[in-house]
């Protein structure tokens, strides 16, 4: 095998699907069986679409168009354009490693060594390269990466959402910033198809400094949906993830390694969007494999806006952050 490759969602199938069009023998390991759930508020930039060479007319599965979000800040509310589709991941990440068209098994690796000049996954799986895409528990960062790049818990990031089917009567997206003093921000983002997919998101040491669980804040959030009226819904059971936003520490390949997508840290610093910075790491790591060129991540934008809201919301995401806060983080 010439690349394996250990994480089957958006930075990996990106990187498959890449590595199989310049010729190279990959194969694609994942705990999951697909299509699995994970959670995500599925919200795809332009841009994202674009490296994926996606056509949205030609995408099988749910799709919806906003052009314009609307936020919402204390008792003030702004309509700003800005163009973005809602997808669901159970579908989307699917669609993708099927396109990849490499082989995908299911297998949860454990243990990484070299040997030879090669890598071996759990005593079964030889390659000449290998990338982790798993994640925020990457095996792959955790065996070569973390020491080299420890996690800054600054930087991390606590959710809790769910998806469900609803019968939802307005078809904007939603955001509302640092209601109930939430550290973070909450969504309402519907999809087509009568799903939808509610959750609040906020940075995990400024939660635990206050002492306050991110359920705190779901519960008042959906309490809110329903007394506006948005979402009438009984049956919540809202699940957990954590992730970290981008840093400034770049070691992304050792040797014949890499890390991508959730595995490095990318999501960005004012709105902690994930899918795009993973998938262009995708494209970026299978053309340094492709070409035999370093691989690096400087090229990826650490915010999704460029204008003075996104310096006001890393301000406020990251303002704690003390200096030498590195913390090394324990999966
Ligand atoms: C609640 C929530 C809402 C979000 N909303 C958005 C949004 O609206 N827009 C946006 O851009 N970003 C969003 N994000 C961030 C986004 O979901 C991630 O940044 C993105 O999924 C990263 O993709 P990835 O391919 O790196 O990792 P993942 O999609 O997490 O894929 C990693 C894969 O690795 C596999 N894996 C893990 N460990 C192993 C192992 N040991 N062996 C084998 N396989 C393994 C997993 O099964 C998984 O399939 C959100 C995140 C959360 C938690």
């Amino acid at each position: 095998m010439d690349v394996i490759i250990v994480g089957g969602g958006p930075a990996g199938s990106t990187c498959a699907w890449k590595l199989r069009e310049a010729g190279f023998e990959t194969l694609v390991l994942d705990r999951a069986a697909f299509p699995r759930t994970k959670l995500c508020a599925g919200w795809v930039t332009p841009d994202a679409v674009d490296d994926l060479q996606l056509d949205p007319n030609q995408y099988p599965f749910s799709w919806m168009t906003f052009d314009r979000l609307h936020l919402h800040w204390t008792v003030f509310t702004a309509r700003p354009r800005a163009m973005q589709h809602s997808i669901r991941r159970v579908e989307f990440d699917d669609f993708l490693l099927r396109r990849a068209g490499v082989p995908v098994l299911q297998h949860k690796v454990r243990d990484i060594r070299s040997n030879g000049g090669d890598y071996v996954v759990d005593g079964q799986f030889r390659s000449r390269y290998l990338v982790g895409a798993g994640g925020t528990s990457c095996p792959v960062y955790r065996t070569l990466f973390r020491e080299h790049r420890p996690r800054n818990r600054w930087q991390q990031t606590v959710t809790a959402e769910q998806e469900f089917a609803y019968d939802w009567k307005d078809p904007a997206c939603h955001l509302w910033f640092f209601q109930d003093g939430l550290p973070g921000y909450a969504w309402y983002v519907p999809k087509a198809n009568g799903f939808l997919n509610v959750g609040v998101g906020a940075m995990a040491n400024q939660l635990k400094r206050r002492h306050e669980p991110i359920q705190t804040y779901w519960h008042s959030f959906t309490a809110r949906l329903r007394n506006s009226g948005l979402v009438r819904f009984d049956s919540y059971n809202p699940t957990g993830y954590s992730y970290y936003l981008r840093d400034s520490n770049d070691v992304v390949s050792r040797d014949n390694a890499c890390i991508i997508g959730d595995a490095v840290g990318l999501a960005t610093r004012d709105m902690c969007e994930g899918i795009g910075p993973a998938i262009r790491s995708g494209l970026l790591a299978a053309r340094s494999i492709a070409n035999g060129e370093d691989y690096s991540i400087s090229e990826i934008s650490k915010f999704s806006g460029n204008g003075l809201a996104s310096k006001i919301l890393e301000r406020r995401f990251l303002n704690c952050r003390p200096r030498d806060s590195l913390t090394v983080e324990q999966p």
